[in-house]
């Protein structure tokens, strides 16, 4: 995976890209628009990084620049903008993900992939043993009993089911499914992981979303062995 990294602050280009790094990712920098479109145009990356106020050429303009000439790379633009208005506006102008400065590097790292898993042809359902979720019809059902979830649940679970194998810490999942930037100091977490559990692994035989102690949780494959 080649990632392009389009930030004038150079610091925070270089933490992003040691981010990066430590993942197996490549990444390459650019520290203005112009630097960012040309590389953009020269070279096929698998996602881009785009910090959306930018010399020379800001990032908005770098976007649609990029879209006319059909350069479809999913685009993560990154703002210290954070309000509703900004954030439309940035999806209109092609990118296909948002994310708001100051960030946590794990919050960076979880939209990269998911950026990148969107970029792989699009299935509406996902599968893990049993459990299957089909985020078009908004269902879910295990071992072929359809589970209801309440909108939180279902995302929750969809998170996890994007990310099996993974650990998903608690901060990871409140800032995914409740947008929050911020420790929420609340159990929120717990308590809907706990109806969830109660709805799509209670009384089967294998748990399939498990309690990483002190961490998070992380939704697993069963053994093929056991
Ligand atoms: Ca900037």
């Amino acid at each position: 995976m080649r990632v392009l990294i389009i930030e004038d602050e150079k610091r925070v280009a270089s933490f992003m890209r040691r981010s990066l790094l430590e993942i197996g990712y490549a990444a390459d920098c650019a520290y203005d628009g112009e630097e960012g479109l040309k590389i953009a145009q020269g070279t096929p990356y698998d996602a881009i990084i785009l910090d959306l106020m930018l010399p020379k050429l800001d990032g908005s303009a770098l976007l649609k620049t990029l879209r006319k000439l059909g350069i479809a790379t999913p685009v993560l633009a990154v703002t210290a903008k954070g309000t509703v208005h900004d954030r439309v506006a940035g999806l209109n102008h092609g990118c296909d993900d948002y994310l708001v400065k100051p960030f946590a590097v794990a919050e960076l790292i979880a939209r990269v992939r998911s950026l990148l898993r969107r970029r792989t042809p699009k299935t509406s359902t996902l599968q893990v043993a049993d459990l299957v979720l089909d985020t078009t019809a908004r269902c879910v059902t295990r071992a072929g009993k359809p589970a209801t979830l309440t909108a939180k649940e279902f995302s929750l679970l969809e998170y996890l089911m994007r990310n099996v194998g993974q650990t998903l810490t608690r901060t990871m999942i409140e800032q995914h499914v409740w947008n929050y930037n911020f420790d929420s100091g609340t159990n929120l977490v717990e308590v809907h992981m706990s109806h969830l559990r109660s709805k799509v692994d209670r009384g089967y035989p294998t748990q399939l979303i498990q309690t990483v102690h002190g961490i998070g949780y992380v939704l697993k494959e069963p053994d093929r062995d056991s």
